[in-house]
């Protein structure tokens, strides 16, 4: 049957690395015979131009019609003045939201090539290989009431609301992860001060009982910002919660070198997905042709891998990446140690992509 795409380049490099990423894509449709549709809608600031508002309901309404969403990055100083309701980061906030995807995976690992664009040492760094999952949908970000009060408006008050439903799916969601990975999960709370860190680890330590072979361990949040840079390899699977992963896979996203390599996915329970770089618009690039389509290009291995089924297929796009940069191949944003240097721009680094995975195909075909 076929399958729906939705495709929300957004702003800045959002396009450039999009479309990258949709020519990886059709490639590996054609080549696999897979009947898959793609449509394009505007999200950000481009939907702010065009339509008033950073998130149309339009585009809502197809991407409720979507098997996946693939999305670039929104943002950029033109629209940096505009009031909270109408900035671009908006559509993102409300895309996750009107699609109800309330755990966001990210990756950390080490790329051998790139490990020396770390600012930890080499042997902190090589055997890094974890993944964060961060509730989305809850906690501070979205409690209300969000509010200033007083008579000079002089006092403030954020609200940090859970219902264990909420904590129980995302966890559930890190456990399932954990089990198909090294069986380690690390839940990272500040249950020592906050009464829903208490309530989260009551939680946790509840699902965990439905996964006897998950060896669980909770983290102070302070804690595990201070192992990252200390003993980044000890982790397999974390799960935390909306702020604290927020802040986290940003310190994480620093440990393997580049934010032009990270991937991310933000999921639900049924199949249904959205993909998207961690990375922004970097508007101080956007249109030389110097953007990094990998992080991308990951996404949309991820977006084969859990909205469509399509293992195979996303674990050529993966190989096909880390060929790449074996080779020597990097954008300007990236600086390979393998001692044969070849700089690419977004097309090139695309069509390096696409020539390796027909490459790996052809040697599996030949191997049987
Ligand atoms: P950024 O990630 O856009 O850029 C940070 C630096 O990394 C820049 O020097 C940029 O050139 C570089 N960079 C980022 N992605 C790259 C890639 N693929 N290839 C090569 N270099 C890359 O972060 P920023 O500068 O803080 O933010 C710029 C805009 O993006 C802001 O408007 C911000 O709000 C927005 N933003 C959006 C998202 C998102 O859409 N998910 C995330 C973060 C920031």
């Amino acid at each position: 049957m076929s399958k729906t795409i939705t495709v929300l380049p957004g702003d800045g490099i959002g396009p450039e690395v999009t479309s990258a990423a949709i020519r990886v894509l059709k490639h590996l449709f054609e080549r696999f015979n897979h009947d898959v549709r793609f449509v394009e809608k505007r999200i950000g600031g481009a939907a702010i131009d065009a339509d008033g508002t950073p998130l149309p309901q339009d585009t809502i309404d197809q991407c409720r019609l979507s098997d996946a969403i693939l999305l670039g990055a929104v943002g950029g100083p033109k629209w940096d003045r505009q009031s909270m309701e109408v900035r671009p980061e908006q559509g993102l906030l409300g895309i996750r939201k009107a699609m109800g995807l309330f755990a966001n995976l990210r990756p950390v690992q080490a790329f051998a090539p790139l490990i020396d664009a770390s600012p930890l040492k080499r042997a902190y760094v090589e055997k890094v290989d974890f993944i964060i999952v961060r509730e989305l949908t809850g906690g501070l970000y979205f409690g209300k009431p969000s509010e200033r009060r007083g008579e000079r408006r002089e006092q403030v008050v954020d609200t940090l609301a859970y219902s264990e439903s909420e904590i129980e799916r995302v966890v559930e969601k890190a456990f399932r992860l954990a089990e198909k990975r090294r069986k380690k999960l690390t839940s990272v709370d500040k249950a020592n001060v906050l009464e829903s860190s208490r309530m989260w680890r009551e939680v946790v330590n509840r699902v965990a009982k439905r996964h006897p072979d998950v060896a669980v361990s909770h983290m102070l949040v302070d804690s595990t910002a201070m192992q990252f840079i200390i003993n980044p390899s000890q982790f397999d699977v974390i799960v935390t919660e909306n702020m604290f992963g927020d802040i986290l896979s940003d310190e994480a996203s620093v440990i393997t070198g580049s934010l032009g390599m990270l991937p991310s996915a933000s999921l639900r329970t049924d199949k249904v997905g959205l993909y998207e770089p961690v990375h922004g618009s970097a508007p101080d690039i956007a249109g030389q042709g110097k953007a990094n389509p990998l992080a991308t290009i990951l996404s949309a291995a991820f977006l084969l891998r859990y909205s469509l089924d399509m293992d195979q297929e996303a674990a050529l796009i993966e190989a096909a990446v880390q060929e790449v940069l074996e080779r020597g191949y990097h954008t300007p944003d990236l600086k390979v140690d393998t001692g044969d240097s070849k700089p690419v721009d977004t097309a090139g680094m695309t069509d390096q992509v696409i020539a390796i995975i027909d490459e790996k195909r052809r040697s599996m075909a030949e191997k049987g």
